[in-house]
């Protein structure tokens, strides 16, 4: 499209359609950034929303919370962002003046809400964001891996909450994208024996390859031994079932800590009488506006590598093929990445 006062956004219109239109570009009010999205992360949460599963926006709303892009236009009262500026997106919006925000934990707001999950996100060309919502890139970090600071964002508040010395034996449930993650961040917080247990040898490959000393296989076809009983100072439960909870439970030494971040979606069972008896801290996490900063030189510095969980390109124009592609959820897909900008994500 080349007629520049116009936007083309993809929405959510309904369970599991999505449609495009195009709008013609609004100015930013006084303290919003016009950013050019130049990578979109597909993740499960946007498939959720789409099949009706969460409580979230409603339809039609363009969706789309893992972004990066270049800032094109800025309010008049915007003083810290300039037009170039290449950015990632914090999506999470709170009221700004209640204990919670003014705590530094808009994520903890009761009016807080999600760019892409509550208010339009970024399947856009163009979208306007508050200034207080982007975060400068390195140079050496590119859109693509910039597109993918806002979960582990979400990993990095987790391992906040823990108490890790160095030589610990941790446990990672779960082989998603957040999952390898957690590897990683362990590894780089001095964990011991990281163990990562999940279902897709491909995944459960790469775990290793990032720093996992042990993998564990749960599919039927494999019989690979779990970790010992009590054995694990830290457990990650990234995958959020029954199954994956109880596993964790019993993996714990006594007076050890369960993280739990996997959602799900559903209450379950869990065996409380052994929490108590073996004095496990459970702790719940979700977002952590505080650490964004981090996350981002974290990047820079290859603490963490997002490039090689990145295993599907689309075009913006292809944005419908890419969430079909994500919801076949073929083994191969770990990461796909929606681009709108062939040019940069071709330097190394
Ligand atoms: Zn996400
Ligand atoms: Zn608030």
């Amino acid at each position: 499209m080349n007629d520049e006062t116009q936007n083309l956004i993809w929405e959510w219109t309904g369970y599991n359609e999505v449609q495009s239109r195009t709008q013609t570009r609004q100015s930013p009010d006084s303290d919003q950034v016009e950013v050019a999205i130049r990578a979109i992360g597909i993740c499960g949460t946007d498939l959720h929303i789409m099949s009706g599963h969460a409580e979230f926006g409603k339809p039609p709303l363009p969706l789309g919370h893992e972004l990066a892009g270049v800032v094109v236009r800025i309010g008049n009262a915007v003083t810290r962002w300039r037009i170039g500026d290449r950015v990632c997106i914090d999506p999470l919006i709170g009221c700004g003046t209640c204990e919670a925000c003014l705590s530094g934990n808009k994520h903890r707001c009761p009016d807080a809400g999600e760019i892409g999950l509550h208010f339009p996100g970024g399947w856009q060309q163009y979208m306007l964001v508050p200034q207080l919502n982007l975060y400068r890139l390195p140079d050496s970090v590119s859109f693509e891996e910039a597109s993918q600071a806002e979960t582990l964002h979400c990993c990095l508040g987790g391992i906040d909450k823990l108490e890790i010395r160095l030589g610990m034996d941790a446990t990672v449930i779960g082989d998603g994208p957040t999952g390898l993650y957690y590897v990683q961040l362990l590894k780089t917080a001095g964990a011991g024996r990281v163990t990562l247990i999940g279902k897709r040898a491909s995944r459960l490959e790469l775990g290793r390859l990032l720093g996992a000393d042990e993998t564990v296989n749960l599919s039927p076809s494999f019989s690979n031994d779990i970790p010992a009983m009590e054995s694990q100072d830290i457990v990650i439960d990234a995958a959020g079932t029954e199954a994956s909870l109880q596993m964790g439970i019993e993996l714990l030494k006594r007076g050890s800590q369960l993280l739990l971040f996997g959602l799900p979606g559903a209450p379950i069972s869990v065996d409380i009488q052994t929490v108590v008896m073996k004095e496990l801290k459970l702790l719940g996490t979700t977002n952590a506006p505080h650490v964004w900063p981090r996350v981002l030189k974290m990047m820079a510095t290859g603490n963490v590598k997002v490039k090689p969980l990145i295993t599907h390109h689309f075009r913006f124009e292809q944005l419908v093929e890419a969430v079909e592609f994500a919801c076949n959820q073929s083994d191969e897909i770990i990461k796909i990445i929606v681009h709108n900008d062939p040019i940069e994500e071709a330097k190394p």
